[in-house]
C-alpha cells in the first residue's frame, strides 16, 4: 500500500491521544544512503540517514506531524514555537496543513534564510526576540501556560512521539539497530528521541555519539553557555531543553557527548558534499564528531556499522557556501574559449 506518513506507518508504537486527528505531509521514510567512501576512510560501515529530505527540509516534521495532529483533534487555534528556524518552518507547514495560525520566535538576525523564507511562505506570523533561542523559548512557554495556545517545541511529548520513528526506519531497513548512532545535539529532543525508539522497537540499541558545538556545548562543558555561538546555527543552543535526557541516552547507551569546532563542521560538511550529500552545518556535525573521534585511534565503532543522522538539507543555509565561493568565472559564449578553459 502506498506510504501515508509516519503516523500512519507506525501508529501502534505512537503514544498519542484518541484524538488526534492526522495532519501529514507524508513526511518520515527517508533513505539511508550508504557511504562507502568515507565509511572505508573510516574504517567503518557507513551510513547517512538524510533527514534533510523530509518536507519542509528538516527532521522537525517527524515531531510536528505528531505534535500538530493532536493540538488540531483538540480543537486548538492557534499554535506557537521558539525556533532556530526549522521548528518554525515545520510548524508553519503544518500548521497551514491543518488550518491553524501559527506563531513563530526567533532569534534576531541569527536565522539562516533558507529556514526564514520556509516559515514566512507557509504564512506562519514570524517575530524576532532580541535575545536568544532560550529567551525566545522561555516566552513560548509562558505564554502556552497562561493561553490556549498550543506549543510545539520538542518539549512537547507529542514531537518526541513522532520523532522517535526515525530510529524504527532505521532498523527496518539495516534489519537491527546500527553500532553507533551520530548525530548534533542542540536543545536535545531529537538524541532523547532516538533513544527512546530504539528500546522501544526491542531490535538492538546502539551506542549514541552525540555532538555539540564547542561554542554552544553545554553537555560537554556541564554548565549552561550564557551566549552560544556557531556557525551551526540549528544547534546555537546554551540550555537544552533535554539535557538530562540528552545525558542519560549518551550514558546508558554506552556512549558520550563532545564537542567539535566550527572549522571541523565546516569540513565535514564538505566531506559530505564530497560524496553527494549536502546538508546544512549543524547537520554535518555528527561526521565531524564521527571524525573526530576515529582520528582518535581508540573509537570503539572501527569496524562495525554506523549510522549518521544528517538532520536539515545543505539548502536550508545556502548562505554559507555562497560566501565562501568565489564567483564563477565569466566567458564568452564560444566553443574555442570553453575547450580551452576546462584545459580541454
Ligand atoms: C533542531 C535541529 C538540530 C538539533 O536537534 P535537537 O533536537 O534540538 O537537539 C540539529 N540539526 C538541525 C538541522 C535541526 O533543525
Amino acid at each position: 500500500m502506498t506510504y501515508q506518513g509516519l503516523i500512519h506507518h507506525y501508529r501502534q508504537y505512537l503514544d498519542l491521544p484518541a484524538h488526534t486527528r492526522t495532519i501529514t505531509l507524508l513526511e518520515g521514510n527517508t533513505p539511508l544512503i550508504p557511504m562507502p567512501r568515507l565509511g572505508r576512510d573510516l574504517g567503518c560501515e557507513l551510513f547517512v540517514k538524510f533527514e534533510g529530505l523530509n518536507p519542509t527540509g528538516s527532521f522537525k516534521d517527524r515531531g510536528m506531524t505528531a505534535a500538530i495532529s493532536e493540538a488540531a483533534g483538540r480543537g486548538a487555534k492557534t499554535v506557537i514555537c521558539a525556533s532556530t528556524g526549522n521548528t518554525a518552518a515545520s510548524a508553519a507547514a503544518y500548521a497551514a496543513r491543518a488550518g491553524l495560525r501559527c506563531i513563530v520566535l526567533i532569534p534576531e538576525g541569527k536565522v539562516a534564510v533558507g529556514k526564514l523564507a520556509g516559515a514566512v511562505a507557509y504564512g506562519a506570523e514570524v517575530i524576532q526576540i532580541q535575545g536568544s533561542f532560550d529567551d525566545a523559548l522561555s516566552l513560548v512557554v509562558e505564554i502556552t501556560q497562561k493561553t490556549p495556545i498550543a506549543l510545539v517545541n520538542s518539549i512537547n511529548p507529542y514531537r518526541i512521539e513522532g520523532q522517535k520513528t526515525s530510529s524504527f526506519e532505521i532498523c527496518d531497513a539495516l534489519g537491527s539497530a546500527p553500532d553507533w548512532l551520530c548525530l548534533p545535539v542542540g536543545n536535545a529532543g531529537n538524541i532523547t528521541a532516538y533513544w527512546a525508539g530504539f528500546k522501544q522497537y526491542q531490535k538492538g540499541l546502539p551506542q549514541i555519539l552525540g555532538v555539540q558545538a564547542e561554542g554552544a556545548a553545554p553537555l560537554v562543558l556541564g554548565h549552561p553557555v550564557e551566549k552560544p555561538e556557531t556557525v551551526a546555527t540549528a544547534i546555537r543552543i546554551g540550555k537544552p531543553a533535554r539535557g538530562e535526557q540528552a545525558l542519560e541516552a549518551a550514558h546508558e547507551s554506552k556512549g558520550r557527548i563532545i564537542a567539535v569546532s566550527d572549522a571541523q563542521i565546516l569540513d565535514a560538511q564538505k566531506i559530505l558534499a564530497a560524496e553527494g550529500v549536502w546538508v546544512e552545518p549543524a547537520s554535518a556535525a555528527g561526521v565531524a564528531g564521527l571524525v573526530a573521534e576515529t582520528g582518535s585511534g581508540a573509537f570503539e565503532a572501527k569496524g562495525g556499522r554506523v549510522v549518521v543522522v544528517c538532520t536539515g538539507h545543505g539548502m536550508k543555509d545556502p548562505s554559507i557556501i555562497a560566501e565562501s565561493f568565489k564567483a564563477p568565472r565569466v566567458i564568452p559564449a564560444d566553443y574555442q574559449t570553453l575547450f580551452e578553459s576546462i584545459g580541454g
